[in-house]
């Protein structure tokens, strides 16, 4: 049991995030009825790209990080796909995170490929300048690489829009020219989109609204548990409690909290931001209890749970333990192929990470459009056209999933990999 004074919550790397990630591919490919030649075509990276890093320290000491960048497929358009900065970064994690990108914007039907990237280092143990000179390394690093039709990065686990700038500019220096289009999830300031910052999360509420609907589920007073409080699980919050949901229990790496009555989304974000990112210590400052096992917070007794940290969460170990009726995929991989077969004996309606939390890689494609035509969209707008595009892709994927009697997952990646195959044969790309 975790003790409350070390509240750090493991995470199961041994799991291999890519081998799992091929193996939802491979049930989805042998449904669709792909030969090998097609299936080698689209399953592997076409591009891994690793550096050693430079950078100087504030004491003056010289120290080398790691960086990769992963291209996954670009048959239908530029590759696309965050930047992480994680000490737990691995090869194998951006491969896999690069491969769901790419059946991520081939579900949602936007001309996008795939890729990822990633830097090995603790941010938190970083000053403002060396995180500056780390990201303006590793753009200046993969330069020949990135380009708005070649590859176009964007923010994920622990890089923010001030680091998505640095990267910009590194960017614009080295070509001497104004190209916002190399990146998305900018400051408004310069080139972002509105709606970009929330846009993970209300795709996720378009996706549950929509699952609620086919479940015959009332959102209203339904009960959320919350795995993981940055961007994509601290919007979700304020978003479900808008729907009027009731938040019972939220986490982060350094803890886990509870509360029967219901948790102030709002209260909870002000207080992470004034504890320094943090949210240990929110017993002391609410009615929430600290849940001693931050991994309990998975198995509690809720409506709709929302893993929104990172892979490998529900394993064959907890799965059967869940309880909660829907499960909306904020993360990326949060569920192993194990948990899915146990879920699915359960019934629990899985809403998969590649369609579930794709709104911020579709309002990311917007930032970019807007970027090329140098025009820029209201909120509203950029709203409207999220809905449509997550509405879209949620009817298709639900109407596979029914008519192929296959759960959420294996229906939007039948999806996205006719897709992607179906552009890869138009390019000859087999010769
Ligand atoms: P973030 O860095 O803003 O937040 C991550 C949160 O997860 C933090 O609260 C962190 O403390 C917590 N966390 C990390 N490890 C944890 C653990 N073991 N247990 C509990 N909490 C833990 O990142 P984010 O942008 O919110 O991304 C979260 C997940 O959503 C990632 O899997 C990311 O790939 C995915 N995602 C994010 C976006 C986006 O637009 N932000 C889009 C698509 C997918």
């Amino acid at each position: 049991m975790t003790s409350r004074k070390t509240p750090r919550i493991h995470s199961k790397q041994t799991i291999s995030a890519f081998e799992n990630a091929k193996r939802q591919f491979d049930v989805a490919a042998r449904l669709l009825g792909l030969t090998e030649n097609q299936i080698a075509m689209i399953k592997e990276p076409r591009r891994v790209t690793k550096v050693s890093l430079p950078v100087q320290m504030d004491d003056g000491r010289i120290e080398i990080f790691v960086g990769y960048r992963v291209q996954h497929n670009i048959a239908r358009g530029p590759a696309k796909g965050g930047i992480r900065y994680s000490p737990m970064v691995t090869e194998d994690e951006v491969k896999a995170l690069a491969f769901w990108m790419t059946y991520k914007c081939a579900v949602l039907d936007i001309p996008l490929g795939g890729g990822k990237g990633g830097i090995v280092c603790d941010p938190n143990k970083l000053s403002r300048g060396e995180l500056e000179r780390l990201s303006r390394r590793y753009f200046a690093e993969m330069h020949d690489l990135f380009g708005p039709d070649r590859d176009v990065p964007a923010p994920d686990v622990n890089t923010s829009s001030q680091v998505m700038a640095w990267m910009m500019d590194t960017y614009c220096m080295h070509e001497n020219n104004y190209i916002p289009a190399v990146i998305t999830g900018k400051p408004l300031e310069i080139g972002g989109s509105k709606g970009r910052e929330q846009a993970t999360a209300q795709g996720m509420v378009f996706c549950v609204l929509q699952a609620a609907k086919h479940l015959n589920m009332k959102l209203k007073g339904a009960t959320v548990a919350i795995q993981g409080y940055g961007n994509a699980g601290s919007n979700a919050a304020l978003l479900l409690e808008k729907e009027g949901c009731k938040i019972v229990a939220i986490s982060d790496e350094f803890g886990a909290f509870y509360d029967k009555n219901g948790i102030d989304a709002k209260h909870a974000i002000d207080y992470r931001k004034a504890n320094a990112g943090k949210l240990s210590g929110y017993d002391k400052v609410s009615s929430a209890k600290p849940i001693e096992d931050p991994m309990k917070l998975l198995e509690l007794d809720v409506d709709i749970l929302i893993p929104a940290a990172i892979e490998n969460q529900i394993t064959e170990e907890n799965a059967e333990n869940i309880k909660a009726k829907l499960i909306a995929e904020c993360a990326n991989g949060p569920i192993t192929p194990e948990g899915d077969i146990i879920l699915d004996k359960k019934n629990v309606f899985v809403i998969p990470d590649i369609l579930c939390n794709a709104g911020g890689v579709t309002v990311s494609y917007f930032e970019w459009v807007q970027n090329r035509m140098g025009y820029y969209w209201s909120e509203e707008k950029v709203l409207e056209e999220l809905k449509r595009y997550m509405d879209k892709a949620f009817e298709n994927v639900l109407r596979v999933s029914l008519e192929r009697k296959v759960n959420m997952r294996i229906a939007a990646f039948m999806v996205a990999i006719d897709r992607v195959r179906t552009a890869t044969e138009w390019r000859g790309l087999y010769h």
